[in-house]
């Protein structure tokens, strides 16, 4: 062999190792990401508009919806492409919250769950509606109806020593200036530790990971070129343009 080759963190991989995907912090310094867990039918209203049922009260909740994206469909930048092979890309405006701290699964009491929170923000869990409602007819699984490349744009992460009354903060999403989606995170069925504790009796939690709370009502079609503002008032936002 002739020539160099450029030194690899690790000299053993036998092809270059993909790079982190990371958020902004408030602050300074990044968030690199490790895992998106997303909670589905987390608002009773937005449950009722999918033709789904929503518990009448928490005793009736039975166990939250979850499903997950890969890391690298965080985006952060200011125009998301337009996916293929849907021809109806829905918003799901949603809290999104950052793990700090790692917990072992099924070791997760509700009382500790707060304290493996580093931060907040908001995001989309982008869908392709068609795929999905095409899966559920069948009874597949939603992979590629909401873990596809660009599907979960998310704003700069606030450090949740920066944040309080969040169980009383309103989302929202404003689509051309017109409001969609529009919620207090009092309305969640789950709130963020019962979330993270049922989490934990499934997966061992990590710090890096990321939380989609799930979305109220409202939920529709973006086109290209639709302009797109989310917010969590008075914590984070989020703001960019669906590309052609
Ligand atoms: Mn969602």
């Amino acid at each position: 062999m002739t020539g160099t080759t450029p030194p690899r963190a690790h000299a053993t991989d036998a092809i270059p190792a993909a790079d982190t995907p990371r958020l902004a912090v408030r602050g300074g310094g990044r968030f690199p990401v490790r895992r998106i867990y997303c909670v589905g039918r987390n608002f009773a209203d937005h449950a009722r508009e999918m033709g789904a049922t929503a518990p009448a009260s928490k005793a009736e909740r039975g166990t939250p919806v979850f499903f997950m994206k890969p890391a690298d469909a965080v985006f952060t930048g200011e125009v998301v492409p337009y996916p293929p092979a849907t021809s109806d890309l829905h918003h799901e405006v949603e809290l999104v919250v950052a793990l700090g701290h790692d917990a072992p699964a099924g070791e997760l009491p509700l009382a500790r769950a707060p304290a493996l929170v580093f931060g907040y923000t908001v995001g989309l869990d982008l869908t392709r509606r068609d795929l999905q409602a095409a899966a559920k007819a069948k009874g597949l699984p939603w992979d590629t109806a909401k873990g596809f490349d660009h599907s979960a744009p998310a704003g700069e992460l606030v450090p949740a020593a920066e944040v309080d009354g969040l169980d009383s903060r309103m989302l929202e999403l404003r689509v051309n200036g017109q409001v969609r989606q529009r919620a207090s995170l009092s309305e969640l069925v789950w709130n963020v530790p019962e979330i993270l504790h049922e989490l934990s009796k499934l997966y061992a939690l990590r710090a890096g990971d990321l939380v989609f709370m799930g979305t109220p009502a409202g939920v529709a079609a973006l086109q290209p070129g639709d302009r797109f503002e989310a917010s969590l008032e008075g914590v984070a936002t989020l703001h960019g343009r669906i590309g052609g």
